[in-house]
């Protein structure tokens, strides 16, 4: 197949949480005097030429505001701020259904879903009779995510494999038994969105297991799944790390710790662990 024009790739922050967070709410072994940065609640969107495929939908305002967050504007106004029109969007994919990556469906009315088969298997299915594994979903989510079913506007997609030319996805399972990450050619290299198989850099650099999973020894295997993926850390992009905001310059002026081009190095080196 030809080679054609890479990807541009922007992570927008729609939900910011500010001041610190206990490492015991990050962590499954934090200890209760430790602390973590707060979290960035990003989705992502690809853009080459007049393709545009956006990846996750974020956070509900509704939810935002209940859990204390800052909301910095919905996936569709923050869109329009770099030109595109979230009601002629016609692919999403979701990286899992946890409500901080399903929110908003109704802000893409004319746009076709994509989600792991084994994501809507435990949204649906045996895994949700267990307390621990249901409290990491909602409930509207499911059943807004079945709508769009029986709407036949929600496709599978089933493992690894290539949704577009420079857009690949893995299904690394974890932290939801269907939690996909995906690589996308860009200017600069291939970037890993590794959505919350790792939310954060010093998760995967430490290997230390996040609070809530589905599958513990996936959840660990994937994150060295998605450091081999990246290959270097400067092409990793972590689901909420706030360093995102920090390091990666804006997509347009004004847009600082908005809307991050990441089709960009990031304008300064990690910090070391
Ligand atoms: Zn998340």
């Amino acid at each position: 197949m030809q080679q054609q024009s890479p990807w541009n790739a922007y992570a927008i922050c729609t939900v910011t949480q500010p001041g610190d967070r206990p490492a015991s709410l990050t962590y499954l072994d934090g200890r209760p005097d430790e602390i973590c940065s707060g979290f960035d609640y990003f989705f992502w969107v690809l853009v080459r030429g007049d393709e545009v495929i956006v990846v996750d939908t974020g956070f509900s305002e509704a939810d935002c505001r209940r859990i204390g967050r800052q909301w910095n504007g919905s996936p569709a106004e923050l869109l329009a701020r770099i030109g595109i029109d979230a009601a002629k969007v016609t692919q999403v994919l979701l990286t899992h259904a946890h409500p901080d990556h399903v929110g908003n469906l109704h802000e893409f009315p004319n746009a076709t879903f994509w989600i792991q088969q084994a994501e809507m298997e435990s949204l649906a299915g045996e895994d949700m009779s267990h307390a621990f594994f249901r409290h990491a979903y909602a409930r509207e989510d499911a059943l807004a995510l079945i709508g769009l079913l029986y709407d036949d506007r929600l496709r599978f997609l089933d493992g690894d494999g290539t949704f577009a030319e420079g857009v690949d996805y893995a299904l690394v399972g974890g932290h939801a038994r269907g939690q996909m990450v995906l690589r996308v050619a860009t200017r600069r290299g291939p970037v890993l969105l590794a959505s919350d198989a790792v939310h954060l850099y010093e998760e995967a650099r430490s290997e230390r297991p996040f609070f809530v999973f589905q599958n513990m020894e996936e959840m660990l295997a994937g994150y060295r799944t998605c450091r081999r993926l990246a290959g270097e850390e400067r092409f990793l992009i972590p689901g909420h790390d706030k360093l995102v905001s920090r390091l990666y310059p804006p997509a347009r002026p004004g847009l600082e710790g908005l809307i991050m081009d990441l089709a960009e190095d990031p304008a300064e080196p990690q910090p070391a662990s």
